[in-house]
């Protein structure tokens, strides 16, 4: 007997997220060598992690057996300092995929609304319908960026959270300051304002929005330690705001969410920075690397604020299939409604040279 009927209506709508196809499954269905398969799928860091966390991870692997700290009392010390908030304006979880799902815990039901911009991150459409709310759909700009304006004319009182991706996947656009003060000052106090900003260290402009929690403002600013720290495996993210929703967070976790190797993984790579630097370079330089290429071949990309490029090659999952035979995965963006696009991200200079030799056979240029 199928238990259908008595199952949550808006639960088994759920289309799941689809990630990047796995290197492992690639081998697999194509007969190749996994070593020589190139993933540019996901937006990690092909410097792999700093190699302080690896050290911290291999140093831990025999204290196992114990559970970690349910607080992550020594992680959330660490980044209330890097941020200069108190403690109780932290909380962690397992990658900030989790944190965005907690914030909706926290905040959303049926009648409920979330916010958020057309190509921004899967997740939220995901989770805003996990706990059977609305989710509110704005178009970006001509530009690809944020259109703050039409977000905040979303608003109604039935508005929980507006998610700001900054820099925003998988376009990578990112909106600056001054549009983000105005929108500040306009948006009205029962909303939640999250900024997530997985991409921030490779963005070219530094924006502040922190200043809005530090001035009381319900703000949620999201990290992740899966792309500029190179942890993505580890599963750890973070996010800072205010005391109230922190601690709003906190409650709808599970008791040991972070793992202990996530942990002191987490606390080792936030000391490292000259890792962060080395990753930042080499995405400024690869994405340096493709935009001269595109040029080239008269073919258009977003410039990006991110470790990744939308390009656009017409049928996206054709290319997509050829570049994959060829041991190159990418991000066919039909999901997105970018069937004309692929996301690539940038990887070290030897393999987008890899990438960009496959892409220019597919494409004939
Ligand atoms: C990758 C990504 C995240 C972070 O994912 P984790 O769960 O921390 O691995 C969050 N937001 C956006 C927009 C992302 O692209």
């Amino acid at each position: 007997m199928s238990i259908s009927p008595y199952i949550n209506r808006h639960v088994q709508e759920l289309v799941a997220y689809q990630p990047g196809k796995p290197i492992s499954e690639t081998a697999r269905e194509l007969g190749l060598n996994p070593a020589e398969i190139v993933k540019l799928a996901s937006n990690e860091n092909a410097l792999g992690p700093s190699p302080k966390a690896v050290k911290a991870m291999q140093e831990t692997a025999s204290g196992m057996h114990i559970y970690p700290d349910g607080a992550s009392f020594e992680l959330r010390s660490k980044i209330a300092a890097r941020h200069g908030v108190d403690f109780c304006q932290t909380a962690v979880g397992n990658g900030s995929s989790e944190l965005i799902e907690l914030l909706c815990h926290a905040c959303l039901g049926p009648g409920a609304e979330l916010v958020a911009a057309r190509y921004s991150f899967a997740m939220y459409s995901i989770m805003c319908k996990l706990f059977n709310a609305k989710y509110v759909e704005v178009p970006n700009k001509a530009d690809w960026s944020h259109d703050l304006q039409g977000m905040l004319a979303a608003i109604t009182p039935q508005t929980r959270i507006v998610f700001i991706t900054n820099p925003t996947n998988p376009v990578g656009t990112m909106v600056g300051q001054e549009e983000m003060d105005a929108f500040m000052a306009a948006v009205p106090e029962h909303v939640i304002v999250a900024f997530d900003e997985a991409y921030i260290e490779f963005a070219g402009e530094q924006t502040d929005c922190l200043k809005y929690v530090r001035a009381g403002r319900n703000v949620v600013s999201l990290r992740t330690f899966s792309k500029a720290y190179g942890l993505a495996g580890a599963r750890v993210g973070y996010a800072v705001t205010t005391p109230e929703i922190a601690d709003l967070l906190n409650k709808a976790r599970s008791p040991f969410n972070v793992n202990l190797m996530a942990q002191v993984a987490a606390l080792a790579a936030l000391d490292d920075t000259e890792h962060i630097t080395r990753s930042v370079q080499m995405v400024q330089s690869g994405r340096e690397q493709y935009y001269t290429a595109f040029a080239q071949w008269g073919i258009s990309c977003i410039p990006s604020h991110g470790n990744f490029i939308l390009v656009r090659v017409g049928d996206g999952k054709a290319v997509y299939d050829a570049m994959l035979a060829r041991g190159v995965i990418l991000r066919p963006m039909g999901g997105y409604g970018l069937p004309e696009y692929v996301r690539i991200t940038v990887g070290t200079r030897e393999e987008n040279e890899r990438c960009l030799c496959a892409l220019r056979e597919v494409l004939k240029k």
